[in-house]
């Protein structure tokens, strides 16, 4: 394929942005990039720092440490996945936990956080062939994607798909947990003052709270061929 194209995909928490972009990643051979797995893991280096203390972070001492911390992807040829690495540490799994989504958003609303990873991201995709997904990338990082998507669902159907996720993975969580979970995150990715989780005006906007992961893949295929054709 020789047009190379950037492709955003925001959205609120646990609505599937991933499963779009794995799909699109495979179908079209683009690299695909996680942006909310370089929060997670920034959250996870705190965590483990003990900068996090009662829903507080140690802002000034993240901000010493941030030069010295380094977030990238490498290919797990194996089984066949991108995997998150901190320091040259795998923490695939380790971001994923709900310890780390309850602390998160704290560490997204840090200005010089999003800047040293917007700045990041923006560097990954300067030659294009990305699929990218978080919650500023359509707005922010790539506001010149040749497509973008705002992909969302009720809340208790994003719940319930992540909470099956968890309980899958080994944690012992409640629906209820997940469910205030997920609306907090929303919740603060909606008013944090720095770039904050809105839809972008040239964005299509996908509900899937009702429609299979196959019709929902289609349509968006028929989208991005439409794209490549022209
Ligand atoms: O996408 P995921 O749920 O893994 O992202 C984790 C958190 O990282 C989100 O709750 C959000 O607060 C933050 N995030 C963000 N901007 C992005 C991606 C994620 O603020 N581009």
């Amino acid at each position: 394929m020789s047009k190379k194209i950037n492709i955003a995909i925001d959205g609120h928490s646990s609505c599937g942005k991933s499963t779009i972009a794995k799909a699109i990643s495979k179908r079209y051979k683009m690299r695909y990039i996680d942006t909310g797995a370089m929060y997670r893991a920034i959250c996870l280096f705190s965590l483990q720092k003990n900068l996090i203390s009662k829903d507080k972070i140690d802002e000034r001492l993240l901000e010493a440490y941030l030069p010295d911390i380094f977030v990238e992807f490498k290919y797990n040829s194996e089984k066949k996945i991108s995997e998150t690495y901190l320091n040259d540490k795998n923490v695939e799994s380790l971001i994923r936990t709900l310890d780390v989504s309850k602390s998160v958003s704290l560490i997204a609303k840090i200005p010089v956080v999003r800047q040293k990873l917007v700045l990041l991201q923006q560097q990954i995709g300067k030659n294009k062939n990305i699929v990218m997904d978080g919650r500023d990338i359509g707005t922010k990082v790539f506001p010149d994607a040749e497509l973008k998507f705002f992909v969302t669902a009720k809340p208790e159907i994003r719940a319930n798909r992540r909470w099956k996720e968890l309980r899958q993975s080994g944690e012992n969580v409640s629906y209820e947990e997940v469910l205030s979970n997920l609306k907090m995150r929303d919740d603060n990715d909606i008013n944090r003052r720095m770039n904050p989780l809105k839809m972008a005006t040239d964005a299509i906007k996908i509900d899937n709270s009702n429609i299979s992961v196959e019709n929902q893949n289609d349509f968006i295929f028929s989208l991005i061929d439409k794209i490549f054709k022209t």
